[in-house]
């Protein structure tokens, strides 16, 4: 008798098992077309049937099946449809096996009205495990109603109550668990495929990586984007392949402590051998997946990048021009400026003196009368050109506006200082630069003013300047193509 049991659990396990197989991906859950029913319907209806044929003995008179379970079972994931022709196909099933007699019409008649029944209950609007506890007393109320009715013998039918009972129950259950579980994992394998599909739709190469970067997967996208097919990729260093001057920037430990966002841009080794951009997001996986630690998704930045590079490299050259002279080359009075103020911080900080050389070409304006504007920018070009060979490493040389020209001299005393600005004078004449018009000599010719500053309380940047401007003023008066050192005696100023 156990073992009849034992056949019968074995035929429901191993049904249900290929049921689950056909219905992997016709799934019943989510309002199934009416084929999946039917389906559902006739394939209970051929369980039902193999149960009729493997029936329990209890005694030699008392014989009992779990035809039932495929009825219920087809009424639970197919509803109403599925139940009628479970019903049906047992009720047929039962007159072909023992002919048409009164007891199998009476036991089709009942097969078909449990079809209806169980149909019936599946549509109340109560909970699975609920609907399934109905569907069973139900059973279990009209077969012991049957029973009674059948046996005669009070301690027989109490002995075929209990067994019938708790055969039903049993094999309910075996059949309700394993339907559910085989939903279950129908289900997870649909959503594996399902986002399965989405990572290989998207165009960002999506890869999982083990703590030392092993590819684990890559998606069918890094073929367009890297070069490489997956099955390349997979199992090889994802770092190896990340430009030398990225790989320590962008390990996930050091990603990971440094902020909330893990995105990282870094230079990937393209098939083809050269390096592409990608910008990529990365977050843990933690115990999904033996060896996949951390799951990336990739795109490709190239194309942003080179611009990046584009922009900063025009800022760059934009601010080197914006320091520079246009007309000369070298640096202009907004460059001067900063350089004279760090200079006097400078001093102040270390109490050492500086001095400054302001310089002036005598008497330009008629060298653009004589020879044109064209020719005289030409000349204060030379000038540029001149001055740097005559000054040491560490002096600082720009255009101070027009025909002036200062020259910044760090940690500098006025006797080196006047030494300096002696040099230029001379070495600017020695140019002979053609002047013909000039009441000096004919040659182009500088005067200079020289002033030299301790930094005290009582001056800032600027006073360097006013000193130097009139020394500058001093050796105009005093005959030009000269240098005049600024005295604190002095108390005119130039006007
Ligand atoms: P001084 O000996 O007193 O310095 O006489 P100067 O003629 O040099 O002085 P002034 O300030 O009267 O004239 C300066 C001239 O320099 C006037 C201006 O046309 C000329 N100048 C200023 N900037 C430029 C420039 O960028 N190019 C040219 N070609 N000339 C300039
Ligand atoms: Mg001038
Ligand atoms: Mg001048």
């Amino acid at each position: 008798m156990f073992l009849d049991l034992f056949n019968n659990v074995a035929i429901i396990v191993a049904l249900l098992f290929i049921a689950g197989k056909f219905f992997e991906n016709r799934p019943l859950d989510q309002n199934p077309p009416l084929s999946s029913k039917v389906y559902a319907g006739l394939g209970a209806g051929l369980l039902g049937s193999l149960l009729i044929l493997s029936t329990i003995e209890v005694t030699e008179t008392v014989i009992l099946d779990l035809r039932h379970i495929a009825t219920i079972t087809a009424a639970m994931v197919g509803g109403p449809v599925s139940a009628i022709i479970t019903g049906v196909i047992i009720a047929t099933t039962r007159m072909l096996i023992h002919g048409v007699t009164t007891a199998s019409i009476l036991a089709s008649s009942i097969a078909v009205f449990m079809g209806l029944l169980l149909g019936y209950i599946s549509t109340l609007p109560i909970n699975k495990i609920n609907k399934y506890l109905v569907m069973n007393v139900s059973y279990i109320l009209m077969n012991s109603f049957a029973l009674s009715m059948l046996i005669a013998s009070p301690s027989l039918l109490q002995s075929t109550l209990l067994f019938s009972v708790s055969t039903s129950i049993f094999g309910g259950f075996t059949a309700y668990y394993m339907t559910e579980y085989i939903r279950k994992s129908n289900i997870d394998k649909r959503n594996i495929l399902y986002y399965k599909l989405i990572a290989e739709s998207s165009t960002d190469v999506v890869s999982t990586h083990d703590k030392k970067g092993t590819i684990q997967y890559v998606s069918p996208s890094c073929e367009a984007v890297l070069g490489y097919k997956p099955a390349e990729l997979t199992g090889t260093n994802a770092f190896s392949y990340f430009h030398p001057k990225d790989q320590l920037r962008t390990a996930p430990d050091k990603v990971l402590k440094r902020s909330a966002n893990k995105t990282i841009e870094y230079r990937f080794k393209h098939k083809d051998g050269g390096y592409i951009w990608l910008e990529a997001t990365f977050n843990q996986i933690k115990g999904l997946r033996e060896g996949s630690d951390f799951i990336y998704s990739s795109r490709e930045i190239t194309e942003r990048k080179l611009m990046e590079q584009e922009l900063m490299d025009m800022n760059q050259s934009l601010k080197k021009l914006s320091n520079l002279d246009g007309l000369t080359g070298i640096p202009n009075r907004r460059s001067f400026d900063y350089a004279l103020m760090k200079e006097w911080e400078n001093a102040v900080q270390h109490a050492h003196p500086y001095s400054f050389i302001l310089f002036d070409l005598d008497r330009f304006k008629v060298y653009n009368d004589t020879y044109g504007h064209l020719q005289g920018d030409e000349c204060l070009r030379s000038i540029a050109e001149i001055v740097p060979s005559l000054l040491r490493e560490q002096d600082f040389f720009s255009r101070y506006g027009g025909e002036e020209f200062a020259i910044i001299l760090p940690q500098t005393s006025e006797v080196a200082a006047k030494e300096v600005a002696e040099t230029l004078c001379k070495g600017i004449l020695q140019e002979e630069l053609p002047h013909i018009n000039s009441d000096i000599k004919p040659f182009v010719t500088i005067s200079a003013g020289v002033a030299t500053l301790r930094p005290t309380d009582e001056t800032d940047y600027t006073t360097i300047i006013d000193m130097a401007d009139r020394a500058l003023y001093q050796a105009k008066e005093e005959g030009r193509n000269t240098v005049r050192v600024f005295q604190p005696t002095w108390s005119a100023s130039r006007s």
